[in-house]
């Protein structure tokens, strides 16, 4: 495996725990973002149904106002005026869509629609004369009517009782004790209970709200009383619609504030509990699994994951509840308590508002965020891939280049040059490289010389000689020219060492190199073959002009005098033998040639040249 598959795997080992910190942190996001969810959801309902509550607990009080001044009987005796009272009521009114006045019977005797419309007005006057409402729905008001008026007497005699008591208190001066208080509170009590016929609410209308063009076709909370004449009589029945409107606009504002947090895909709906039916529009919730399933709601104030999304719920008054409200008005004669109505709702109800937040609304988000960090992870894994293969690329190139060089040098090119592209390490290691081959080069170059040179005197040695032979000899075969070679050993050079001492005789040597190489040509090659023996190649030279120029060194060697280091000045001769070397003849033979010669002009009496 290469240094670059390395490297880059190197990056899986990085890049697996970058990905597995995405997905954690998508994770974590993701559950944060389902509580914070669920949270809001609870909020909503638990806020929703209160809003809820409220308003229809301020119906109920309303109604009890409408109701009143209605109910007048001069008004309901002349039937001119009651029609005035009914529309001036209705107009006075915040919360009720329609009144519609029917006889004992559920005759409509007249109907009005608050907000009039063309449609409204001619539907109101198809309505008269029909029976709009079955009459069973007035049968249990009557009876409630019929056991209130009944028990009136009765009422009438303890109101009665309690006023004498109340009245003798007075008189004995404990009108500030407490008890005298408590007797008063029941005679008022007890005061409404007369003045007020019995109030009925129910959950129903649909039919009749479309019969009567009204803005909903939905059922809604109609508030009922009896009509009662200044005899006492059962005149007929008055029915409020309560505005159906406006608890849809409770809930699409309570779905607009999911909206405004960003939580699209909710339902905020009226939910009758038992049997099981949506009261409102919805779009997410799936009722088929809601009914198959058993809806378990979570408590006010919590949230339960269930088909496919949060739930919530907090009760809403229901017409049982609304009915217990203003029976325990009618019996007390005050409102009833905030604490006393939720109590009622708590137990009775069979209403919620139910807050469904769909998990495909609220997953949306958490997948755009799971992709938008999946694609920068894509985007910054590929940056990095990118960097780390150029980075490897700007390593693993020098170096391999560096490794042909070296290769170069293995294969004993010392003369090879490592690229420097840059001042870092793979640069420096390239430039120590190049000092290390031409250290090495020198030393080659060093050695090459040590090898070729005479030591003492700097001339070619033996080996040398022989090598620059067999060139002069190719270069002498292409000019067909001749080379001359002459062997020359010093006269009595023993003697010199033995008068003077070994170091003169090394000095006379050199002194006798600086002598001849100030008069040979720089073709000539001259040489130091063992002692003092020296051996001349003259390229392009015949004998007997080999044999005159050996001459001249030798007469110029007699007139010079070496002078050595203890001041002694000795004279030097040498015998030499001069031959031509033949083209058939290798080097050995021809110096042996010289050789002889040498010795015939050592024989002959020394300080000669012999050819
Ligand atoms: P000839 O050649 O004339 O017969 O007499 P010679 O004294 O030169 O005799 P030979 O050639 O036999 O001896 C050579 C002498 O040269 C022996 C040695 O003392 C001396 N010699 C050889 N090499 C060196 C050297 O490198 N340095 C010194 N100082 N003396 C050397
Ligand atoms: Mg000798
Ligand atoms: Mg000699």
């Amino acid at each position: 495996m290469n240094l670059l598959t390395k490297i880059l795997l190197w990056m899986f080992p990085v890049a697996l725990p970058v990905m597995g910190f995405t997905w954690s942190y998508y994770q974590v996001q993701l559950d944060a973002t389902a509580e914070q969810v669920g949270n809001i959801g609870s909020l909503v309902s638990t806020s929703g149904a209160q809003r809820l509550n409220d308003f229809l607990s301020l119906r109920v009080s309303e109604f009890v106002l409408l109701g009143g001044s209605i109910n007048n009987c001069d008004a309901i005796d002349s039937a001119s005026n009651f029609m005035l009272s009914v529309r001036n009521a209705l107009q006075q009114s915040q919360g009720f869509s329609a009144l519609v006045i029917a006889d004992e019977m559920g005759k409509v005797e007249a109907s009005q629609v608050a907000r009039v419309t063309q449609s409204q007005a001619d539907s109101t006057r198809i309505l008269q004369n029909s029976q709009l409402f079955d009459v069973w729905r007035f049968k249990h008001i009557e009876a409630l009517f019929k056991r209130w008026q009944n028990d009136l007497p009765e009422l009438q005699q303890q109101k009665n009782a309690l006023f004498m008591q109340a009245l003798s208190m007075e008189r004995k001066g404990e009108a500030d004790s407490a008890s005298y208080f408590h007797l008063q509170n029941r005679i008022f009590s007890l005061a409404s209970q007369i003045a007020r016929p019995p109030v009925h609410i129910d959950y129903a209308g649909k039919r009749e709200a479309v019969l009567m063009g009204l803005s909903s076709e939905r059922d809604t909370f109609l508030f009922t009383q009896p009509l009662i004449t200044c005899a006492g009589h059962l005149k007929g029945y008055v029915t409020a619609f309560l505005d159906r409107t406006q608890i849809d606009e409770i809930l699409n504002d309570l779905r607009q504030s999911l909206a405004d947090r960003g939580i699209n895909a909710a339902d905020v709906v009226l939910l009758r509990t038992n049997p099981l039916r949506v009261e409102s529009d919805y779009r997410y919730l799936n009722t088929v699994a809601l009914k198959n399933f058993s809806l378990s709601l979570p408590p006010a104030g919590k949230f339960s994951h269930q088909f496919d999304g949060f739930l919530a719920s907090a009760p809403v008054a229901d017409d049982q509840v609304l009915n217990k409200v203003i029976a325990q008005m009618s019996a007390t004669a005050l409102n009833v308590s905030v604490a006393e109505y939720q109590d009622y709702i708590d137990q009775f109800s069979s209403f919620s508002l139910l807050v469904f937040i769909a998990d495909s609304g609220w997953r949306e988000g958490g997948k755009k965020l799971l992709l938008e960090a999946s694609a920068w992870l894509i985007v910054s894994m590929c940056l990095l891939f990118v960097l780390v293969y150029m980075l490897a690329q700007n390593i693993v190139a020098p170096v391999a280049r560096l490794k042909q060089s070296i290769d170069q040098v293995e294969a004993g090119d010392l003369s090879v040059k490592a690229e420097v592209s840059s001042a870092d390490e793979i640069g420096q290691l390239a430039s120590a490289f190049n000092r290390m081959t031409n250290t090495l080069q020198r030393s080659e170059e060093e050695l090459i010389r040590l090898a070729r040179e005479d030591a003492l005197t700097g001339l070619m040695n033996r080996r040398a000689l022989i090598e620059e032979a067999i060139k002069e000899r190719h270069r002498a075969q292409r000019l067909t020219t001749t080379i001359a070679i002459a062997m020359i050993d010093l006269d009595r050079f023993k003697d010199i060492n033995d008068r003077h001492g070994h170091a003169a005789g090394d000095w006379a040597l050199k002194e006798f190199t600086r002598i001849m190489q100030g008069m040979l040509r720089k073709t000539d090659l001259f040489s130091r073959i063992g002692g003092e023996e020296f051996v001349l190649l003259l390229p392009d030279t015949d004998l007997s002009t080999a044999h005159r120029l050996v001459d001249t060194l030798l007469s110029s060697l007699r007139q010079s005098q070496i002078e050595l280091e203890d001041g002694a000045v000795v004279q030097l001769t040498f015998s030499a033998g001069v031959v031509i070397w033949s083209e058939d003849s290798g080097f050995d033979e021809v110096l042996r040639c010289a050789d002889e010669k040498l010795y015939q002009a050592k024989l002959a009496g020394r300080n000669k040249v012999v050819s």
